[in-house]
């Protein structure tokens, strides 16, 4: 019937109640009315020492007019814990909730939050505890106190062990021994790691382990914790078969486990002394303690201590004979097994959701950021593109107004070229070429129009000796000055040109002989006064001119020039200075 036999013993589950119940009475040191020492007194104390931390409350009640804000909320937290203390955890969890989720202060929602954790399994409500686990822990490396941290490693170190995750119950266990201050903190650090050994099936305690355990539980005197350590090392002892050792270690602390009156750990006593002494033989002594355990064990029907003690008494009964008791407590035993089975599962069960739910939440979370982040690469690579293309379009604007100016510029410098070759560098009118070329334009039209037009051709009168004797600047000047009061003659459709040296051409198309010849005396008559400028005043020019005419020689221009240039030679003949008409002779009369 004792599946177990061996290794079976009452796990101290009761632990995790004592960071309500446990701790050193300290020593009441004689406090002051002040809030803040009130609150931070009341703070410090294990709430065993019932009789002071009521006191402390009191004297706070008192003072509540006095309080700031963030002292009403400390005083709203040590309220709540101390109806927690007495055992009302339905009452308390609503408050320190509030405290846990809502206060700014992150060290009283630590707290707040470490206490909410040890009622929630207290009260079987696994899946809400190992939910609020994670984010506790997330915190604890912001946590500087000292004792706020002790309280966060234990709950995570218990509640690791409550899930059956023995690894990571064992590293916050070592973690508190390692930051422990004192024996107290210790001592609880060895009861947890060796509590995690004893649950991952382990057959005994290395000896360092169980000399530093007993060590630091030994210095902290007889806490709750420094008991329990005592049971879990008598627990050790029935996993190895040595019940006679178990009930020694069991019996020699059972005194102080009574006067310490924490019923959890009570019972867990009781109900390993009775199995241990069924173990030996001795039922009487083993229904003895059973019937303490079920006694005391009153208001927990499915714990685990109930279930031993009614196993232990359905076995004296079955030894004794009596097989109506033994069928009765054998009924109960099942039934306070599949309780504290059911609990186990449930605690297990809820473990395992909660990480699946984290987990998925990680995934989600995970997913999500792997979508954010193509989402970001995306809108990057569009606004690149976009970029890129801005770009482009840019480079290809600058391209085509840099064609454009250099279009621009080379068309100018074209028409620049074409000027510059179709003028007389120094007078700047028509060169021999253009006035040629466009002479010969106009009397194409003047020819299919049938209008009139005359060609003059000028010639400067002994130019040579201006040269020689002012020098060829001054000629050069001459010539501009004769081409100037020539122009000022001369109408726009009137082609200008100099045809080479001090000789210049005018075609004067759409004018009758009249004005032709009157327009060019003007011409003479003003060359021969034109003065050329104040240092050469004394230089007298003038120049001879010969006419043509169409009406005489017809539209062709050579034939024009010839015979204009005859009637200059004349002209030049007759003395210079004057104006010749090209006239043909009349044809003489055949005398034959
Ligand atoms: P005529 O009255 O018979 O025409 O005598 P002329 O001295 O003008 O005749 P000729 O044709 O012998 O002399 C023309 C001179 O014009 C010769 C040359 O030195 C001068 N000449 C030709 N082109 C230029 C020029 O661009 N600048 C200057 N300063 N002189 C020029
Ligand atoms: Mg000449
Ligand atoms: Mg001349």
């Amino acid at each position: 019937m004792d599946r177990a036999g061996k290794c079976r013993s009452v796990l101290p589950r009761c632990a995790l109640l004592l960071s309500f119940v446990a701790g050193v009475v300290a020593a009441a040191a004689p406090v002051s009315n002040d809030p803040a020492q009130l609150i931070k007194r009341a703070e410090s104390i294990e709430p065993s020492s019932h009789a002071e931390f009521n006191e402390l409350m009191r004297r706070l009640d008192e003072a509540a007019t006095r309080l700031s804000p963030q002292q009403k909320l400390h005083w709203r937290y040590l309220h709540a814990r101390q109806i927690a203390f007495a055992g009302n955890f339905d009452a308390a969890l609503p408050p320190l909730t509030a405290i846990a989720d809502q206060t700014a202060d992150p060290v009283l929602a630590f707290r707040a939050d470490a206490n909410v954790i040890d009622l929630l399994v207290a009260e079987s409500r696994y899946e809400e505890a190992f939910a609020r686990l994670d984010p506790l822990l997330g915190q604890l490396p912001k946590m500087k106190e000292h004792d706020v941290r002790m309280q966060g490693l234990g709950v995570a170190a218990q509640l690791y062990n409550e899930a059956s995750q023995y690894d990571a119950s064992i590293r916050y266990a070592d973690q508190i021994v390692k930051e422990s201050t004192d024996a107290k903190n210790a001592c609880r650090g060895w009861f947890y790691k060796s509590a995690a050994l004893f649950g991952s099936g382990s057959a005994q305690l290395p000896a360092d382990q169980l000399h530093d355990g007993a060590e630091a539980c030994g210095k902290a005197g007889d806490t709750l914790f420094s008991l329990s350590y005592r049971y879990l090392l008598a627990s050790f002892d029935m996993r190895h078969g040595r019940p006679d050792l178990a009930i020694r270690l069991l019996q020699a602390n059972y005194p102080k486990v009574l006067r310490a009156g924490f019923p959890p750990q009570i019972s867990e006593f009781e109900a390993t002394l009775a199995r241990a002494y069924r173990m030996e033989g001795d039922l009487v002594s083993a229904a003895k303690f059973a019937k303490s355990a079920l006694a005391t064990n009153i208001n927990r029907p499915y714990s685990e201590s109930t279930a031993i003690a009614y196993q232990v008494l359905y076995q004296a009964d079955k030894k004794a004979g009596d097989g109506t008791g033994a069928l009765a407590n054998l009924e109960k035993y099942v039934v306070a097994e599949g309780g504290y089975q059911s609990r186990l599962s449930a605690k297990a069960l809820a473990y395992q959701i909660v990480k699946q739910k984290v987990l998925a939440k990680k995934l989600q979370i995970e997913g999500l950021d792997k979508k954010n982040r193509i989402l970001t690469l995306q809108g990057e690579l569009d606004r690149k593109a976009a970029e890129t293309s801005r770009l482009s379009v840019m480079l290809l604007l600058l391209v085509l107004a840099s064609i454009a100016v250099w279009t621009y510029r080379i068309k100018r410098s074209q028409l620049r070229f074409m000027k510059l070759a179709r003028r007389d560098g120094l007078t700047g009118i028509f060169n021999r070429q253009h006035f040629v070329s466009s002479a010969e334009q106009q009397l194409r039209y003047c020819s299919k129009s049938g209008r009139e037009a005359s060609l003059v051709l000028i010639d400067l009168d002994h130019f040579k000796e201006v040269n020689d004797s002012h020098g060829h600047d001054v000629g050069d000047h001459v010539l501009k000055r004769a081409v100037a009061t020539c122009k000022a003659h001369l109408r726009s459709m009137d082609v200008f040109g100099r045809l080479g040296g001090e000789e210049f051409g005018i075609l004067l198309p759409e004018c009758d002989l009249d004005q032709v010849m009157s327009r060019v005396e003007q011409m003479r008559a003003a060359i021969a006064t034109v003065s050329v400028g104040k240092d050469v005043s004394d230089v007298a020019i003038s120049a001879s001119f010969g006419v043509s005419t169409v009406t005489c020689s017809g539209y062709d221009l050579r034939q024009l020039m010839k015979d204009a240039d005859n009637a200059l030679y004349r002209a030049k003949r007759e003395g210079r200075n004057r104006v010749y008409l090209f006239e043909r002779p009349p044809v003489q009369p055949n005398l034959v």
